[in-house]
């Protein structure tokens, strides 16, 4: 496996592998990498002649009061981890290569990336500015990787959503692709964040995928209707589980529309970022199980 720090070696590479009519699949991360990273390098692996990975800790996607500066920083284990799991090679640029003009906020940026509409509610809402940061570093990696295929999983189902609509709106030659959300055995999503919890917080932090759970059994069972009184009760099953705020608990179609009463309960999702000690949590719940939609 190579690594590699320099936009034009990437491209050398790329080109190369391209040259040869081969496919180019990349896995995009913030690094502190864990399985769920490593399903879509395997994902990749599985569909596409050459696989890239990014390991990349993007300023522009962090607000002002979070948690930049501490963002776990593991890249020999990274690049370790990565290579096991069938990775061509790696593209770990410095901050100043992908922002030189030393951008921190997107309001830094001379050139934004924005999707409109479906950044607005969910994350966009409690993370001013996340998603226009995450559209804008997003676009740069497409742009130098020149990737044909690009991996994000399900655990960021509102990322995945906005980073299809840059794509295809910009008429990006990438295909985007989602990959279940990979969980630890008590069910927990797993997140790079999980490491800001204290054992005691860990013990909790299962309590928000079966409280989802079991919003989405209930609105298998008693469909959209059901959706107001189910918010309410599962936020206060979350307080009640020891989770320190509930950012958004919300009930959307699969393309974040905000359901009707006839809204078909297989189109559903239940949405939730909670608070817990020093970590943000997110997670998301399909009401028809992943495989059944697809
Ligand atoms: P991050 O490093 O947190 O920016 O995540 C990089 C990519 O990995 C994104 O596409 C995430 O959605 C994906 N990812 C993070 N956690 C998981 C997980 N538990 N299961 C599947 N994909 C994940």
């Amino acid at each position: 496996m190579i690594t590699l720090r320099q936009i034009n070696e990437l491209r050398q590479l790329v080109q190369c592998w391209h040259g040869k009519g081969e496919l180019v699949g990349v896995a995009m991360t913030m690094g502190a990498l864990h399985a769920g990273h490593l399903s879509l390098a395997t994902a990749a692996r599985e569909e596409c002649d050459r696989v890239l990975a990014t390991l990349f800790v993007n300023p522009l996607q962090f607000g002002p009061a979070e948690d930049y500066e501490q963002y776990p920083r593991e890249e020999e284990r990274d690049l370790a981890l990565l290579e096991e799991s069938g990775c061509d090679a790696v593209f770990a640029p410095s901050v100043e290569t992908i922002f030189p003009r030393g951008e921190r906020f997107p309001t830094d940026s001379r050139t934004l990336v924005t999707v409109r509409g479906i950044t607005q509610g969910l994350c966009g809402r409690s993370r001013p500015g996340h998603f226009a940061g995450v559209t804008t570093e997003v676009m740069k990696m497409m742009n130098i990787t020149g990737a044909d295929v690009a991996y994000f999983g399900e655990k960021d189902y509102q990322q995945y959503l906005v980073i299809r609509a840059m794509a295809e709106d910009l008429f990006l030659p990438v295909r985007v692709v989602a990959c279940p959300t990979v969980r630890e055995p008590d069910g927990l999503a797993m997140s790079s964040r999980n490491a800001y919890l204290t054992p005691a917080e860990r013990a909790r932090a299962p309590g928000l995928y079966a409280t989802l759970c079991q919003m989405a059994a209930a609105l298998r069972e008693r469909g959209a209707g059901a959706a107001a009184g189910l918010v309410a009760s599962g936020t206060g099953e979350l307080l009640r589980l020891g989770f320190d705020a509930v950012e958004y608990l919300e009930i959307r179609d699969n393309a974040l529309a905000e359901p009707g009463e006839d809204t078909a309960a297989a189109a559903l999702r239940v949405f939730a970022a909670v608070r817990l000690g020093q970590a943000r949590l997110i997670d998301n719940v399909a009401v028809e199980p992943e495989a059944a939609q697809a």
